[in-house]
């Protein structure tokens, strides 16, 4: 018996299937390797061979930067390793755009996982009015302007301690506990209990490293752009975006052609139905 020939449609939305079950294995592997990264460094804290999950995390570049640019030290608990990372990020995100926030950020994996278990329960996602949400969002901004601060004032990684990333994935908790893991702690409760009701509740209005991505975003030269004139409003390319962003009310972008002129991208024909 043949099988039945798909409509474009039908085909899209497979393939999406198939786009999002290898971001999920994707982050699967990231967030195991940076746990497991985790164990190794605790277990062999004496010798002090083992990475840190400070050291594997590429916002440290942007938190030692400054100092580094004026002072040519880093900040405490801050290594060559998280330069390169960062340097690595960068050219990444100029070139493709950003796939960290999707693929590889564990903080994010966990943030999925959460919706995937309300999904799961049955329960819906909470959704902020508009206004609230836009506003909002400005918040990774001053997050990364705080930390910023904190950083090159007191040349510690000041953020360390209240970094919900950090406090989960580093272990301490599990390995080497002190009352002054409560702060942290407490913030990443909080953090993950909204990620449950909102999807990546942190990655929306809070992550320093997610307003970095939102910057750098603008300059990347891979980018999605939506052609206003072949656009069917089908809203399918909404879906898979964790965070919310409305492709499908995207005002038309353009960018210049090898000859200078300015023309729409992709071509109106790889994006017809
Ligand atoms: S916004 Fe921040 S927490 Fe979210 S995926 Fe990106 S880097 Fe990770």
């Amino acid at each position: 018996m043949s099988r039945p020939t798909l409509t474009r449609a039908q085909q899209r939305k497979r393939s999406m299937s198939r786009l999002t079950w290898a971001r999920r294995g994707s982050q699967f592997f990231f967030a195991a390797f940076v746990l497991w990264a985790a164990v190794r460094h605790q277990l062999e804290n004496e010798s002090g061979t083992a990475a840190s999950v400070d050291a594997l995390c590429p916002f440290g570049a942007v938190e030692t930067f400054i100092t580094w640019i004026t002072t040519g030290t880093f900040i405490t608990k801050i290594h060559g390793s998280n330069l390169i990372l960062g340097l690595a990020l960068l050219i990444a995100t100029l070139l493709v755009g950003n796939a960290f926030c999707g693929w590889i950020c564990p903080f994010g994996a966990l943030q999925d996982a959460l919706t995937w278990v309300r999904n799961k329960l049955g329960l819906k996602a909470r959704h902020l009015p508009p206004a609230w949400d836009a506003g909002l969002r400005w918040g990774r901004y001053v997050v990364l302007g705080v930390i910023l601060y904190f950083s090159v004032t007191t040349a510690t990684l000041w953020f360390a301690d209240y970094d919900p990333y950090v406090t989960l994935f580093g272990l301490h908790w599990l390995f080497e506990w002190s009352d002054a893991l409560w702060v942290g702690l407490g913030i990443t409760a909080v953090v993950l209990a909204a990620s449950v009701v909102i999807d990546r509740f942190w990655c929306r209005y809070l992550c320093p490293l997610g307003a970095v991505f939102a910057v750098l975003g603008h300059l990347s030269l891979l980018r999605i752009k939506r052609v206003e004139a072949t656009c069917t409003d089908c809203t399918l390319c909404d879906r898979p975006c964790p965070v919310g962003i409305t492709v499908s009310k995207a005002n038309p972008w353009s960018t210049p052609t090898a000859s200078g002129a300015w023309t729409a991208w992709p071509p109106a024909r790889s994006r017809a139905r």
